[in-house]
């Protein structure tokens, strides 16, 4: 009781937060505006659990929205980044660490030749569609509804993630200047994309997808589907990138990329690349590298890209997954064993719903049909979604605050985490 008195509550930082910052958080998701009810203050994290300002603990199936593959304050991770505290922040020099994560990465994937660091996803996939831009001396180019590639205006047309979540159709600010160069085509629709391909043939600079979807909620490719892009990109000489940002080191050592065995021409990533910290980066073919500055004319900058710190964190996470290839193994069995318990207790109560899977990233869906790109994920029942939601929530599961968002597993999930989980599923009145 006394413990309780010294401790804030979620209520009371969130009326605090609100005056001082907009809507009381620094992204929107993160302020639980679809689901309703009060966002949880986190204090502290470790392995596969959370931790808020009262003290209770959460199992994770966020993991900081991708970046804690491994599990949270990894001692290994956290050792390294505090050597390199010690040695100062930050120089704005290029630094050995940069060399050393940039070969590690260009090792891990085959078709990356050459790869530049930026501190976030957005920055990469804005980069990445200037450079196509730069390179094709192009300027259209073609989004999926329901994808999400950070915030730059090109991307915030029929955009996924927070954009869905939050039921935004037209994002006020971004001109009709910028919007009319992005053409929007509909996921796992090859047909819908060659014509939009066919109609602007000599307009197109680039292809930008999520290879596996995963803002609407996850969504595979469709058998063919990647290899098909692939194709007609190099039918009408366009860029097909592919955003990993969230997929990167994965789904797969190698991403989609690897997984799927379809390789694009530039390739961002995000998220586990950084460790939890704010790293992301771009690659892909030196033909179309070189034209970056200072090699090229296509600008790009950033006072901290390549931070050490942050590549501390970073390369070490990496090297443990290149190295322990079996924490994939364990990430496969566990989305497996979550997605058929799940689906067990669903089928005994007799709920519609379908649970899409890759690896370690899943989602449920309150849907009789299949899910296969944004029109069937926003058709499903997202009032059940947010019930069950609040209810694992009080249980101490901490599933992502959006049926448009997918879940995360980590390697430090334990059986015991899982078995908990299904129970509190089990638990539900649906
Ligand atoms: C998270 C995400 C981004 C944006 O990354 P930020 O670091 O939040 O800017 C871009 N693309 C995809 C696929 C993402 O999941």
């Amino acid at each position: 009781m006394q413990e309780a008195n010294l401790l804030m509550s979620n209520k009371m930082l969130f009326e605090k937060a609100q005056g001082f910052i907009p809507g009381g958080v620094n992204s929107p998701v993160r302020a639980f505006k679809s689901v309703g009810g009060t966002p949880i203050f986190m204090k502290s994290a470790k392995g596969s659990k959370l931790v808020d300002c009262t003290g209770k603990e959460y199992i994770d199936f966020i993991n900081s929205w991708g970046p804690m593959i491994l599990g949270h304050a990894h001692t290994e991770v956290i050792a390294a980044m505090h050597k390199q505290v010690d040695l100062s922040t930050s120089y704005g020099t290029p630094t050995e660490i940069e060399i050393d994560i940039a070969k590690l990465v260009c090792d891990m994937i085959p078709n990356i030749d050459l790869i530049r660091f930026v501190s976030s996803g957005t920055e990469a996939c804005m980069t990445a569609l200037r450079l196509a831009r730069g390179y094709t001396n192009k300027s259209k180019f073609i989004k999926f509804e329901g994808n999400y590639h950070g915030h730059a205006d090109p991307f915030l047309v029929k955009a996924g993630s927070g954009v869905a979540t939050l039921g935004i159709s037209n994002v006020p600010g971004v001109t009709q200047g910028t919007a009319q160069d992005t053409l929007i085509a509909k996921y796992n629709d090859l047909a819908g994309v060659a014509e939009i391909m066919e109609a602007n043939k000599d307009e197109l600079a680039a292809i930008i997808i999520e290879p596996v979807a995963g803002n609407m909620g996850c969504i595979p490719p469709s058998e063919g589907f990647l290899q098909g892009l692939r194709k007609l990109c190099d039918q009408y000489n366009c860029v097909l990138i592919f955003d990993e940002v969230m997929t990167g080191f994965r789904v797969a050592k190698g991403g989609v990329q690897e997984r799927y065995g379809v390789y694009a021409d530039l390739v961002t990533y995000g998220k586990v690349i950084g460790g939890g910290m704010p790293v992301a980066a771009f690659g892909g073919k030196k033909e179309i590298m070189d034209h970056i500055a200072p090699v090229g004319n296509v600008y790009q900058a950033g006072t901290l890209s390549g931070n050490p710190i942050s590549l501390a964190a970073g390369i070490t996470t990496l090297k443990i997954l290149n190295d322990n290839p079996e924490i994939y193994t364990r990430l496969e069995e566990k989305g497996s064993y979550l997605k058929n318990n799940i689906s067990s207790i669903l089928d005994k109560k007799g709920v519609a719903y379908k649970i899409n899977q890759v690896g370690s990233m899943m989602s449920l869906h309150f849907n009789e049909n299949e899910i296969v790109d944004y029109d069937s994920a926003a058709a499903s029942d997202i009032d059940l979604f947010n019930r069950l939601f609040h209810h694992l929530l009080e249980n101490g599961v901490y599933l992502p605050p959006s049926a448009y968002e997918s879940w995360f597993l980590c390697d430090a999930l334990t059986d015991d985490d899982l078995n908990k989980t299904l129970e509190a599923i089990d638990n539900f009145k649906f």
